[in-house]
């Protein structure tokens, strides 16, 4: 099990568009397990391998706690309707912020065997596959976010 560290905003990696995996090496396996163990480490439900500094086109989520997806190459193919609510970020410590997201994904990627798949997600699921491969482009989700970025505890006061 290896921690890696988690780059916060402000560190220009997370701007940087991440390139296509070609192949699974050992490395891009160990990369993928140890984003898993970061991920559950930090309490995440999702992480972008640009997070952990790797501009490789990786993302892990798990919503449901037990139920990991590996996406690589994530490309979403169709979406539909609309969720607003919170979203926050382990690249964004401690804040949270309002942003309105498709209620429901289809997403087309590759597994750790490089195996082809489509996933469909609705509610968080799909909230968790919008915000991890945007990540993938250089985007958080602080751009998108409506009216004004919160502290967790502020809102956890009321
Ligand atoms: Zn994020």
């Amino acid at each position: 099990m290896a921690i890696r560290n988690i780059r916060i905003i402000g560190d220009e990696v997370l701007k940087k568009t991440c390139k296509e995996v070609k192949e699974i090496t050992p490395r891009i396996s160990q990369l993928i397990d140890d984003m898993l163990d970061t991920m559950y480490e930090a309490n995440g439900v999702g992480l972008a391998a640009s997070q952990v500094g790797i501009l490789k086109r990786i993302v892990v989520i798990d919503t449901e706690g037990g139920c990991p997806y590996v996406l690589i190459n994530p490309r979403i193919l169709e979406t539909s309707g609309e969720q607003t609510g919170q979203e926050a970020c382990l690249s964004v410590p401690g804040k949270t912020g309002v942003v309105t997201r498709p209620n429901y994904v289809k997403v087309r990627a590759y597994d750790e065997e490089m195996q082809p798949f489509e996933l469909e997600g609705t509610e968080l699921l799909a909230r968790a596959i919008c915000h991890e491969v945007e990540h993938l482009d250089g985007c958080l989700y602080v751009e998108r976010v409506e009216g004004e970025l919160m502290d967790v505890e502020d809102l956890e006061e009321e």
